[in-house]
């Protein structure tokens, strides 16, 4: 078999096209067209790109991730060179095999939120389904559906997505319920698919978020049992790039120039309010309409 019908026959099965695979060469050589087999596979080839690119778009849309922060926008030489080292193998997705999770902490400012959505954005490049959203948000969608006797079709959906973002967990204070709906999700992911969370608060302050001693062991015993852990160790970001203005400004002329607020990447802020709960994409069956 030559080159291009094993091209051939290998996308028309991933284009969910057996008859074409099959029929495609005898049919060219019976017509005395086997030099146009070649052709033929670079125009699959085509369609092939372009179906990745709208399965990117698709998961992008569906990621919810802040179009602006991405690692293109992440300055990681001011990171600890471990850290950076850890996204860096991180952005590959292999932990996403073994649903390991990934925690990162540190300070209000240090960029664990960007970090994270610029992993999320990295995971999307490589055909990951990556869900991204605030903490407090989730468990009150979540607590909603609970109280509509619909949780568990909420956690099926988000379960289509193979790595969740949960932002700033622990930054509002929680009661029972709202602690409890998030126990039982990340009950539900354990082992099974990753989280990344970002967090202000260490382990040992996680029982503000968990309530009780027992539910706040139970909890960072799971997500730590296959974990990585990045530690923003740095200053925070917002703080460095007002000081360097101000230096600048002093050195400079325009010494009473009022300090503006530090450059934001265009078009950070998360674009809408959808409620979870929408399909990353179907696995099988033929691609959907093209998004706008
Ligand atoms: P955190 O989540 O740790 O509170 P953020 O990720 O929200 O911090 O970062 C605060 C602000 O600083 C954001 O606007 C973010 O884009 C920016 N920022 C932080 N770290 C970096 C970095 N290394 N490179 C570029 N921008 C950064
Ligand atoms: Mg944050």
């Amino acid at each position: 078999m030559s080159a291009a019908t094993e091209r051939i026959r290998a996308l028309c099965r991933s284009f969910h096209l057996p008859t074409v695979g099959e029929e495609a060469e005898p049919r060219f050589v019976a017509a005395s067209q086997s030099a146009a087999l070649a052709t033929l596979a670079e125009v699959f080839e085509l369609e092939a790109e372009d179906r990745r690119q709208r399965r990117i778009t698709r998961l992008r849309y569906a990621s919810k991730l802040p179009p602006g922060k991405t690692a293109a926008t992440f300055d990681a030489t001011r990171l600890p060179p471990r850290l950076a080292h850890q996204l860096g193998e991180l952005a590959g997705g292999g932990f996403l095999e073994h649903s390991t999770n990934v925690l990162a902490f540190g300070l209000p400012g240090t960029g664990k939120t960007h970090a994270a959505c610029a992993l999320g954005h990295q995971l999307i490049e490589a055909g990951r389904a990556v869900y991204f959203t605030p903490a407090y948000r989730l468990v009150q969608e979540l607590l909603a559906a609970k109280r509509d006797l619909a949780l568990p079709r909420a956690l099926r959906k988000l379960d289509q997505f193979e790595v969740l973002i949960l932002d700033d967990l622990g930054y509002v204070q929680q009661d029972t319920a709202e602690a409890d709906v998030l126990f039982t999700l990340l009950a539900e992911r354990y082992e099974r698919r990753s989280l990344v969370i970002t967090s202000n608060l260490v382990f040992s302050q996680w029982e503000q978020i968990f309530r009780n001693p027992m539910a706040t062991a139970a909890a960072i015993d799971r997500i730590v049992h296959h974990s990585v852990i990045l530690e923003f160790d740095v200053a925070s970001y917002r703080t460095e790039v007002a000081k360097q203005r101000t230096q600048r400004g002093a050195e400079g002329s325009a010494a009473t120039r009022p300090m503006s607020r530090p450059q934001e990447p265009v078009g950070t802020k998360n674009q809408d309010d959808r409620s979870i709960v929408q399909e990353p994409e179907k696995k099988t069956g033929p691609e959907r309409k093209r998004q706008k």
